[in-house]
């Protein structure tokens, strides 16, 4: 399988070789040169252990890493061990259980490896495939990022102890919830720096920038990225897809819904692809937030990111995004993978404007690919917390209730919808205790998380004393 960018103007890649980098060198993003249809194999892969069916996916993408060592490091990810908080023990053994709610109403648990929420599921897998690349050519990596919680943590827990990577996270100081801050600082890896920047998530961000866009510096330290726009990770997530879509039918020729609490449309954009391989996905139901910048272009055709200061911060706050990293993606195939298209529009959005498809020819094609959308409020997810744990028993996040919610709304007679659920209600305690008047239910191993030792160094909202930082560790 070969790689191109929506933007087309960069060369041809394979998988390894865009696995360590982040955008193309025109800005875009890399998509597989079609998409491998898979309908046919849906029966042989109905049976499948989640790290079996990973293989089996991975495979269609992957042609430069050997089946066996391929086979290895889906192995090596997708174990009891590494995914083991689901909320029924007896459960975990599936990785990404199906929790059912109602008949034809179910949650797909996505949030039970170790930082508990859904981006564990991709980033494990990256962890071992970076380790795996770079020790076949002898590199070695520093990847430098910035986070307000999910991302820094999940790439923290899946790079630690890799001996060819080093991880430098920034995060903005005092902003995280007490559970995100233990759960980075706590980590002793000695390949783990965190460095707490005074300022606000965009600061750090800024100077993750700065970093990148000296290219001397970037070259020299061997700086990487495993931010949401990397391919594999979208690849990771193209499989529970299947997994979900397996547990929840029991024919190869049912259809069935998916609802997704969205940010930079990763999440949704791999159920776009399980879609284009073939798999019966109807209806892709996109949840929002108070940024809604993604309900608005399905509703509407228009795409117009924000401002930063137009940016909500919301109690679902992995859902806070001004625009959405991954959108590029789908657009490639929506105007028929014209990169010249695609160029033409980014043209307006990076220089800070929007795009309308609304009266082109394109919006006749959008009904065709599933998508439906809504959004949710900060009074939406409260009532959806309390609602859902007074019906089912069951306690959800504020991300998966935006979902659930979205969802009431977009469901179909006979139809089975999946709802993702992209982390547990613990790591948005003061949401839980608002809604329910109660603590959120902790696994045992986290008890006194927040008491452990913390390894975080602080700096200015200054470029040089981040730069300082990795000039003395590498
Ligand atoms: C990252 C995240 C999302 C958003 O996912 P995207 O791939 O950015 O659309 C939703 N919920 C949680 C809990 C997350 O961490």
């Amino acid at each position: 399988m070969k790689y191109v960018s929506t933007r087309g103007r960069s060369p041809v890649q394979s998988f390894s070789d865009i696995l360590l980098g982040g955008l193309a060198s025109d800005g875009g993003l890399y998509l597989p040169e079609s998409y491998p249809q898979v309908a046919t194999r849906l029966a042989e892969w109905r049976t499948l252990s989640y790290a079996e069916l990973a293989f089996e996916i991975l495979s269609v993408y992957v042609d430069d890493i050997p089946a066996e060592d391929l086979k290895g490091i889906c192995d090596k990810t997708y174990t009891t061990q590494t995914y083991r908080w689901s909320r029924d023990a007896a459960k975990a053994k599936d990785i990404a259980p199906l929790t059912s709610l109602e008949p034809d109403f179910h949650l797909l648990e996505l949030s039970n490896g170790p930082t508990l929420a859904f981006k564990d599921m991709a980033m494990q897998l990256l962890g071992n495939l970076f380790e795996y690349v770079l020790d076949k050519r002898g590199e070695t990596i520093n990847i430098l990022g910035a986070t307000s919680g999910d991302t820094g943590s999940a790439a923290e827990y899946a790079m630690r102890g890799k001996h060819n990577v080093r991880v430098f996270m920034l995060s903005p100081e005092g902003k995280m919830s007490a559970f995100q801050r233990a759960q980075m600082y706590s980590l002793p890896d000695a390949n783990i720096f965190n460095i707490a920047v005074r300022g606000m998530f965009d600061d750090a961000q800024d100077i993750v920038k700065a970093v990148f866009n000296d290219a001397d510096f970037k070259a020299r330290y061997k700086l990487g990225a495993v931010n949401s726009i990397n391919w594999a990770r979208v690849m990771a997530q193209v499989v529970y897809y299947f997994k979900g879509y397996f547990e929840a039918t029991g024919s190869d020729d049912e259809e069935v819904a998916f609802c997704v609490p969205s940010g930079n449309f990763g999440n949704i954009c791999a159920g776009h692809i399980a879609r284009m391989m073939g798999l019966p996905i109807v209806r892709l139901v996109l949840a929002t937030n108070e940024n809604d910048v993604l309900d608005e272009f399905f509703r509407s055709g228009i795409y117009r990111p924000r401002t930063t200061a137009e940016t909500h911060v919301t109690s679902s706050p992995s859902m806070d995004i001004s625009k959405a990293s991954n959108f590029e993606r789908f657009i490639f195939d929506l105007v028929g993978r014209d990169a010249a298209i695609v160029r033409q529009l980014w043209r307006e959005v990076d220089a800070g404007g929007s795009f309308s498809l609304a009266d082109g020819p394109f919006a006749a094609r959008l009904p065709g690919y599933g998508f439906v959308s809504g959004c949710s409020s900060h009074a939406d997810r409260l009532a959806t917390i309390s609602d859902v744990w007074q019906r089912y028993g069951l306690m959800i996040d504020t991300h998966t209730a935006d979902g659930v919610k979205v969802a009431r709304g977009h469901r179909v007679a006979g139809m089975p919808m999946i709802v993702l659920e992209t982390a547990q209600a613990v790591k948005f305690a003061e949401t839980i205790r608002e809604a329910l008047g109660r603590d959120p239910v902790r696994p045992a191993e986290l008890e006194g998380l927040e008491d452990l030792p913390q390894l975080v160094e602080l700096v200015d909202a200054s470029v040089d004393q981040v730069k300082g930082i990795i000039i003395r560790e590498c």
